[in-house]
């Protein structure tokens, strides 16, 4: 019988399980034997009890390394190393941002599958789609730590002490993580503006019931509907516009990335010491100066500074859950039998599929490698 396993993670901070107890279960269904290791789930509040309830064995990080046919995970493993020739790797394994692990799973033979490498726009790989799953999350509680570090109210409140103004919150890229940080920023009741690169987010922006920030700045969209990295002109007249857009904002949220490339930068030094004194600027795409992964920083002059580029991990249960169904539809469908099928030409396998056989297969992340 073929076993999936499940490694406790073991990032710096993170929270996250790669399976719960119900993902346990659908793979039950489907004729897996599932192994988890003792505590995985602990840090999401899933515990040993709920996994064995499902019908998951228990054991030591060695067991799961030694059994497992295939291996679930978040994030990569620090004890890589460990695995065998011939096992599949799921997770997030960014290896667009991390080439050489790719180069070190290759070596150890290890059939490595990313899911941050999924085409997202093909339907039947939408129930797969973790960077998805995830960036909902990170959008939502985005909004939730922005309203927490700020010192105001976000909705408008009448009461015998009479009426706060509501808060102004602007929030630069509007894909996912965006578009869920408008939405939950709006329930809170702010005010809410996005901005985008891409012509087709605006749309998007509205539907949010935000309002769309203009910019003067010429930018360019994209064919496929992903945004590319501006030219050095674009950007800067993009950063100009910016600057001059940014203080008007109590709260600023940004999320803009460019998928394989380095994140813009939107909010500039200059841009922070003109906000208001109060202000806060959540960074979950890296675009804003000065800004620390997992920090709190305030300026000099009072503005509150967080970079927050893992916030996923801190909804752990949500964002567990929801990753679990996408390991489990891309177990389900790209590894009935625990192993690559053969013969295979599946576009989502090859898409995702960075090491296989000995080699980095990768066609993007060879020619990535290349461009270095
Ligand atoms: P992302 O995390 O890569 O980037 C976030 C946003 O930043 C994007 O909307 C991008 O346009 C924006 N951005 C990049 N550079 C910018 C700049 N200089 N200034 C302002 N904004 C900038 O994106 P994502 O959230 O993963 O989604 C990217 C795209 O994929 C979106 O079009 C989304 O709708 C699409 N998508 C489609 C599906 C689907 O069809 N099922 C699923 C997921 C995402």
């Amino acid at each position: 019988m073929t076993t999936v396993g499940v490694l406790r993670e073991t990032a710096g901070r993170e929270r996250r399980v790669a399976l719960t107890p119900d993902g346990v279960a659908r793979l039950r269904r489907t004729g897996f034997r599932v192994l988890v290791e003792t505590g995985a789930g602990r840090s999401a509040w899933f515990d040993d009890d709920a996994y064995a309830e499902a019908g998951a064995d228990a054991g030591s990080r060695q067991q799961v390394y030694d059994e497992s046919d295939v291996l679930l995970v978040v994030r990569p493993p620090e004890d890589v190393a460990a695995l065998a020739a011939g096992r599949v790797l799921v997770g997030l394994l960014d290896p667009l941002g991390d080439p050489a692990l790719a180069g070190r799973l290759a070596a150890q033979g290890v059939t490595a599958i990313s899911l941050d490498l999924l085409p997202r726009t093909l339907s039947r790989a939408q129930p797969m789609d973790a960077l998805t799953s995830q960036a909902n999350v990170a959008g939502y509680k985005a909004a939730l730590l922005a309203a927490e570090a700020y010192g105001g109210f976000f909705p408008m409140l009448v009461t015998a002490a009479g009426t706060s103004r509501p808060a102004q919150v602007l929030v630069l890229g509007a894909g996912v993580a965006g578009l869920q940080a408008l939405a939950t920023a709006r329930r809170l009741g702010a005010l809410v503006t996005g901005y985008d690169v891409r012509e087709a987010a605006r749309a998007d922006i509205a539907s949010t019931g935000a309002a769309v920030l203009q910019l003067d700045a010429e930018t360019q969209g994209s064919a496929d509907g992903y945004a590319r990295r501006l030219t050095d002109e674009a950007a800067a007249a993009q950063l100009t516009a910016l600057t001059r857009a940014v203080p008007r904002f109590d709260v600023v949220i940004t999320t803009a990335k460019v998928p394989g490339g380095r994140s813009p930068l939107l909010v500039p030094a200059e841009a922070l010491a003109a906000m208001r004194p109060g202000s806060v600027v959540i960074d979950l795409g890296g675009n804003v100066a000065g800004a620390v992964a997992d920090t709190r920083t305030v300026t000099d002059h009072g503005v509150t500074v967080i970079g927050a580029p893992n916030l996923a991990s801190t909804v752990p249960v949500a964002a567990s859950t929801a990753y679990a169904r996408n390991v489990v539809a891309l177990v389900s469908s790209l590894l009935p039998e625990g192993r690559l099928p053969a013969g295979r030409a599946d576009e989502v396998l090859d898409a995702v599929l960075v090491t296989h056989g000995g080699d980095v297969v990768h066609p993007r992340l060879r020619d990535h490698q290349e461009t270095r």
